[in-house]
């Protein structure tokens, strides 16, 4: 399988507070993310300034998800190369991606 650009990214997880936020997950699902990435108000993951407390690694070069498998809708439908995407990067200085790859699937930063 081709690499994630998220790999060397996570640009859109180091991007807002506001953004990892819960919306259509199952308290199922939620259960399923460790407390201490979640928020004191329940509502999404625990950020420390803007970047989401699940991202590992440094942004830009080698970044990772500690709760790929359980991570939150909004994380899964973030697609590189997508609007999105391109703002959260131009934050961090990095180019926007030309093309979104086919079965990209889901950010995996
Ligand atoms: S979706 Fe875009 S901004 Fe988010 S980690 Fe992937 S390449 Fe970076
Ligand atoms: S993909 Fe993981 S690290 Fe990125 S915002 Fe979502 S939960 Fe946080």
């Amino acid at each position: 399988m081709a690499e994630s650009p998220c790999q060397a990214c996570g640009a859109c997880c180091s991007y807002s507070a506001n953004w990892p936020r819960f919306t259509t997950e199952s308290d199922t699902a939620l259960d399923l993310i460790p407390e201490k990435f979640v928020n004191e108000g329940l509502s999404g993951m625990r950020c420390e300034g803007d970047r989401c407390a699940a991202l590992s690694g440094k942004v830009g070069e080698m970044t990772s998800c500690q709760i790929y498998a359980v991570r939150p809708e909004v994380c899964r439908t973030c697609m590189p190369g997508d609007p999105e995407c391109a703002m959260a990067r131009r934050r961090h200085g990095l180019p926007a991606l030309a093309v979104v790859p086919a079965n990209a699937g889901t950010h995996t930063a």
